[in-house]
């Protein structure tokens, strides 16, 4: 057990959990949001994040500080707390990102580890190396293994009661992804940063973004705690949630705010394009859109930031309100909507459905079947799992009708799309209880009929009966041969 981290209640791969900061002597609650400070440009000032926004923990760049000689020195003597003015835990970035974007930096992963300890910070981060996206595999795997001698190198240094993270990298390579969480997670180290996906991000491919989540997510252990690092967009917390992210660090609000960009959680809007402001927030309820575009750039900068940072926490509190409600799917089912690339992010977390399914508690609210994505929910496929394993009599009708024919079987079950049959003792256990449409999808009817096949090939002595309510000749003909079918619309005739 990692003795920083514990998770408290988790739905799908989401969790609410407590990650202790010794330094700060603060216990962060995630997901967590961590508003970006960028030490020489304030926004929002930090104490005003803790006061006005909650905010438990933030992160600011220990490279810049380290190259800017007045705040170096200021923080060397005063400590990071006091420079910012945040009574909350502080974390800090090493210069990795600079890296990236330059090619080189003059600090080593020995300095700056050193100097974000001297400086006071409550989580330090050594210097890797982001590998971008789709890069040659020598060249990812030659970077990650500079990576990792500098984890294990992080992992010797005393860093006190400092924690350390340790970016899991990788680049575009599931294997290498997967291999990087086993040995980050190998390593004494604290929290795990899922790195280098900005540019995954930038590019709107949140269906990588989710592969590189995932494949991390099977080398870490269930216990530690994951950021994923640059994602500030509040439209992805939610699908970021579900795949099992537990720190989010958002410069977004600051950024967007400097363009006149008003962040929503259906996307982004550009302040001269808005009549309305969607939001109730205290900066939208005392200004029209036309009130903030008249304002001074200065004004109306830190007004959009603002109104930015009250809509990404308060998706963070949507989301853990869902994971403790047992619906966080429903809520990445709507923000999928958002945007098309958003739903590729979706669809490829329903890719992930076996690996999600271990984590998914057993019994829930409601499963509210609101697309046809949701007949490929780990809840069903756990279902079919089931399925393999249930005792049944020698002869059996599965109905989506009443149980009047069972007469003449042995025992009669139900039949609801997307799961496909149950006994009728389960009816009332989650998931069968679920809301589903009356109108019915092929998807959902595709999904029953593959619970049929698992328990008829489960059950090869059994004689099944299918009665359905007219299911096209596409689903039946996927079921196997032996399987008796009765149209229970052409019944009533
Ligand atoms: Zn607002």
């Amino acid at each position: 057990m990692r003795e920083c981290f514990e998770v408290r209640d988790t739905d799908v791969g989401g969790r609410i959990g407590e990650l202790t900061v010794p330094r700060a002597d603060v216990t962060v609650e995630t997901p967590a949001l961590l508003p970006v400070i960028n030490p020489n440009l304030d926004t929002i000032a930090p104490r005003r994040l803790a006061t006005e926004f909650g905010a438990e923990i933030l992160i600011t760049n220990s490279y810049i500080i380290h190259g800017t000689d007045d705040v170096r020195e200021q923080a060397l003597e005063d400590g990071l707390h006091d420079l910012l003015d945040f009574p909350g835990a502080i974390m800090t970035d090493s210069g990795s990102f600079q890296l990236s974007e330059y090619g080189e930096i003059d600090v080593t992963t020995e300095e700056i580890l050193e100097f974000q300890h001297a400086i006071g910070s409550d989580i330090a981060t050594p210097v890797d190396i982001p590998t971008p996206p789709d890069v040659s595999r020598e060249r990812a795997e030659d970077e990650l293994a500079t990576t990792q001698e500098r984890l294990e190198l992080a992992d010797e240094i005393d860093t006190g009661e400092m924690l350390v993270s340790a970016p899991v990298q990788g680049s575009t390579y599931p294997d290498l992804r997967e291999a990087a969480g086993r040995h980050a997670d190998g390593t004494d180290l604290d929290v795990f940063p899922v790195g280098a996906v900005v540019p995954l991000m930038n590019d709107y491919r949140y269906d990588d973004m989710i592969d590189a989540v995932a494949a991390a997510k099977r080398g870490l252990g269930a216990d530690a705690p994951v950021h994923l690092f640059g994602a500030g967009h509040p439209m992805m917390f939610a699908l970021a949630a579900a795949m099992g992210c537990d720190l989010f660090d958002s410069a977004a609000y600051a950024l967007y705010a400097r363009d006149d960009r008003y962040l929503t959680v259906r996307g982004t809007r550009h302040l001269e394009d808005l009549d309305y402001l969607p939001c109730s927030c205290p900066v939208c309820t005392a200004h029209s859109p036309a009130d903030l575009r008249a304002l001074p750039d200065d004004e109306r900068e830190e007004a959009l930031a603002a109104h930015n940072l009250h809509v990404t926490f308060e998706e963070i509190r949507r989301i853990k309100q869902a994971i403790r409600a047992g619906n966080l799917l429903e809520l990445v089912e709507q923000r999928a909507r958002a945007h098309p690339t958003m739903l590729d992010g979706y669809r490829t977390l329903l890719d992930h459905a076996a690996q999600l399914e271990r984590a998914d508690p057993v019994s829930k609210g409601a499963f509210f079947y609101t697309s046809h994505e949701s007949a490929r929910r780990p809840e069903v496929l756990r279902h079919h799992q089931r399925l393999g394993r249930l005792s049944v009599p020698d002869s059996l009708f599965l109905t989506e009708g009443s149980s009047a024919r069972g007469d003449e079987f042995d025992d009669s079950w139900r039949v609801e799309p997307p799961f496909g049959p149950f006994p009728r003792a389960l009816s009332k256990s989650y998931p069968l209880t679920a809301e589903t449409p009356d109108r019915t999808d092929r998807a959902a009817l595709e999904a029953a009929a593959d619970g049929v096949t698992r328990l008829v090939e489960s059950n090869p002595e059994t004689d099944i009966t299918l009665g359905h309510k007219g299911w096209p000749a596409g689903v039946l003909e996927t079921l196997p041969e032996e399987v008796a079918l009765v149209d229970l619309t052409a019944d009533r005739t």
